[in-house]
């Protein structure tokens, strides 16, 4: 008795964009993260670093936050499915 019942996929009625700059593609939200990642980890491995040594323990401090707020920044854009273009979206 193995009844596969197919839930209809929910497909959002997501907004789409077609591509301005291979002018064939389909844009879709995505989100992005605004900065390095690699930067923000630098930057709080070396803020744990002076605050654990007690040495520049408030530049530390500073650091952590400047790190994990790198880490977790984010904006939304537009992707390109066909030449990977990304547009800012407002
Ligand atoms: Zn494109």
């Amino acid at each position: 008795m193995s009844e596969t019942e197919k839930t209809t996929m929910a497909e959002p009625t997501v907004e789409s964009v077609q591509c301005h700059v291979c002018s064939g593609g389909v844009m879709r939200r995505t989100s992005i993260k605004i900065y390095n990642l690699n930067l923000g980890i630098v930057l709080i491995l070396g803020g744990l670093l002076c605050v654990g040594t007690g040495i520049l323990t408030f530049f530390g401090l500073i650091a952590l936050l400047i790190g994990i707020y790198f880490l977790s920044a984010k904006k939304g854009v537009w992707l390109c499915d066909k030449c990977g273009a990304i547009v800012d979206r407002l």
